[in-house]
């Protein structure tokens, strides 16, 4: 998977520790952005073999997190996600096993239906199934709010987050398309 870094150890973005993925570009579609700094850092390919061993390696860190730049950046990106829950599926065929999977997107709930349903994400993250997606814009001067979602205080008060454990609601707030068609999720 391309990423500019990988930090081992998080604390901020969930309630249990992640380790922390940096996808390697963005639009810079918020206004404000902290981020900008890390489109300095080489961007460098990461084997999700790799990944997954060092994640495993690490007793305290409990979640995975993709994170800014942008993970839905470009098909590209896109792919090396799909890919890498397919990697993680393979790798803790048990759903119960599976170490929870965070996205922080800056797009919008309403702009991520299409995204979502053109690359399958629709179907591939409840498959998946411990998988939550934080989406929104940051706004430098909006208010910080604790998400009971993720347990922990997000930047602005439009962003929010999904659990697609329960993927009907999650269906109807990312408004994909045909949800009803491509509802095979098994929230259990
Ligand atoms: S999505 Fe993240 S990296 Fe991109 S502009 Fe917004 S805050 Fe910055």
């Amino acid at each position: 998977m391309k990423l500019k870094q990988i930090v081992d150890e998080v604390f901020g973005d969930y309630k249990e520790a992640g380790m922390l993925l940096i996808f390697p570009e963005c639009s810079w579609k918020c206004e404000g952005c902290q981020n900008k700094h890390l489109a300095l850092l080489e961007t460098k390919n990461f084997p999700d073999e790799d990944i997954i061993q060092r994640f495993q390696e690490n007793p305290f860190t409990k979640c995975i997190i993709l994170g800014g730049l942008e993970p839905f950046y470009n098909e590209s990106s896109i792919d090396d996600i799909s890919m890498f829950i397919s990697h993680l599926i393979e790798a803790y065929p048990t759903k119960e096993d599976r170490p929870m999977l965070i996205i922080y997107t800056g797009y919008e709930m309403n702009e991520l239906g299409n995204i979502l349903s053109k690359y399958a994400f629709d179907a591939l993250f409840p498959l998946y199934g411990n998988g939550i997606i934080k989406c929104g814009r940051y706004v430098q001067d909006s208010s910080p709010y604790f998400n009971n979602t993720l347990g922990v205080t997000i930047a602005s008060l439009n962003q929010d987050a999904l659990d697609f454990r329960t993927c009907s609601f999650a269906h109807k707030k990312f408004n994909i398309p045909n949800a009803s068609k491509t509802s095979t999720c098994d929230p259990s």
